[in-house]
């Protein structure tokens, strides 16, 4: 028998993690960390409920925190398995599980301090991160099977999410009885500059997919860069400081490569300063380079005409905390890009608490806001926002591009859906009363049986 949980991104965006026991083989695909809400959040120390020493492979879709976030806790909890995933991806994971791993110490020393006595520990800490990346086997090469038992394969297909992402495709059995299961992962919003697009995924039995933006398209890739390029030419016109919360991973490269295009054009001028306060997105522009092949066309050819892919003259990276802080004293005309994106952790805090409450400021939002974090709240228009314990006015202009989303749009999820033509979609990674409540009715117009599932709840796949 063939079954498929959900513990995790099921009703909701984050914690993705999908077991398929299939073959007498137990496969997770991802093993993501629950992100937002608090109450959300607690439930990633809660014990996983599967036995992690039962699991064999783990297939990891790609590095963002919300995919491979747990993993560190499934290894100190007794997985001996093999962790699959293309080179880029492992790479960018290592960064993001020792910087994850790192902020929960910082979190876990502070509240020690505010506590005055023993806080609850790190829910995992460096080594822990460290000892999970013992487990990474085979790197899974775009279209190539890897062999995970006799009569069960497994592939990458690019993704088009961020550098190194793919869906994965698994072929159980052989001739008339192959079933196929696809699993989408993220899936990318097409036309972005640094990377390839999605590639359509072949004809499947069973596609578990994501729904982040199943209730809308976004607006072209072109009017997001106008606005993008026009919001930072008025405030820095304004004297302003323009803060642009980031993920590390693939947004502010693509910002900056943006950033670099207005300047080149002649819309922003030559001497802004554009700081890059993230240590793991430095890193991260880093691993970019190394990987021409995984790139899209425009980065590829601006690389084989001169090398530097984001051509900024001012831009600086910001690697020690020291030099993070002496933005600070910015009163304005520079562009800070810090993470996180969901401004629920990181740098970008002690921006935002220095340039919210300014009128001549603003902030920019490119990305996705769970909801529940103060990104999303002040999106949603809030007029104080809470930071180190102090409420800080929200004066500053507030934009929201989403044209940048990593994420497909309604129409191209729809689309990509088609090829693989499946009997049967599993919706996951979606709010419910938005990507998911929306998303379900399109699948089944198509002719689709369309599962939302609950977390933990089993599903037959025979
Ligand atoms: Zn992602
Ligand atoms: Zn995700």
């Amino acid at each position: 028998m063939t079954s498929l949980t959900c513990h995790g991104a099921a009703g909701e965006v984050t914690g993705s993690c999908h077991l398929l026991e299939c073959m007498g083989q137990r496969i997770l695909v991802d093993c993501g960390l629950f992100q937002g809400r608090d109450a959300l959040e607690r439930e990633n120390a809660l014990a996983f409920a599967f036995d992690p020493a039962s699991i064999d492979f783990v297939l990891l879709t790609h590095a963002h925190l919300d995919h491979c976030g747990r993993l560190p806790l499934l290894a100190r909890r007794g997985f001996r398995g093999e962790i699959i995933a293309t080179a880029p991806t492992r790479e960018l994971t290592r960064l993001v599980l020792t910087d994850a791993a790192s902020l929960q110490e910082e979190d876990a020393q502070s509240n020690a301090r505010k506590l005055h006595g023993p806080a609850p520990p790190p829910l995992y800490t460096l080594e822990d991160a460290f000892h999970a990346m013992d487990f990474f086997g085979r790197r899974a090469e775009y279209g190539r099977d890897i062999a995970l038992a006799p009569g069960l394969t497994a592939h990458f297909i690019d993704a088009g999410h961020m550098l190194g992402s793919a869906s994965v495709v698994i072929d159980a059995g052989d001739g008339a009885h192959r079933r196929r299961f696809v699993f989408s992962g993220d899936l990318g919003n097409p036309g972005r500059p640094l990377l390839r697009d999605a590639e359509p995924p072949p004809a499947a039995d069973v596609v578990v997919m994501e729904a982040t933006y199943g209730d809308r398209d976004h607006r072209s890739m072109s009017d997001s860069v106008d606005e993008l390029v026009g919001a930072v030419a008025d405030r820095i016109e304004h004297g302003g400081n323009v803060i642009i919360p980031t993920f590390a991973l693939e947004r502010a490269q693509e910002i900056l490569y943006h950033l670099a295009d207005g300047i080149r054009q002649g819309l922003l001028p030559r001497t802004l300063p554009v700081f890059l306060d993230s240590p793991m997105a430095i890193s991260a522009t880093e691993t970019f380079a190394r990987y021409p092949d995984c790139l899209g066309e425009a980065a590829r050819e601006r690389l084989a005409e001169g090398g530097d892919l984001f051509g900024l003259p001012t831009l600086r990276f910001t690697r020690e905390t020291a030099d993070s802080m002496a933005l600070n004293r910015i009163k304005g005309g520079a562009v800070i890009l810090a993470g996180s994106g969901m401004c629920t952790g990181g740098r970008v805090r002690h921006h935002l608490e220095h340039n919210l409450w300014r009128k001549n400021a603003g902030v920019i939002f490119v990305g996705y806001a769970a909801s529940g974090t103060p990104a999303r709240r002040i999106i949603d228009g809030a007029k104080t926002v809470r930071l180190f314990g102090e409420d800080v006015r929200v004066q500053a202009r507030i934009w929201t591009i989403n044209g940048f989303s990593a994420h497909a749009g309604q129409h191209d999820l729809l689309g990509w859906l088609r090829h693989a033509a499946p009997k049967k979609a599993v919706l996951v990674h979606g709010e419910a009363d938005r990507g998911l409540s929306a998303l379900a009715p399109h699948v089944e117009a198509l002719g689709i049986d369309c599962v939302v599932p609950a977390q933990g709840e089993r599903l037959t796949l025979d």
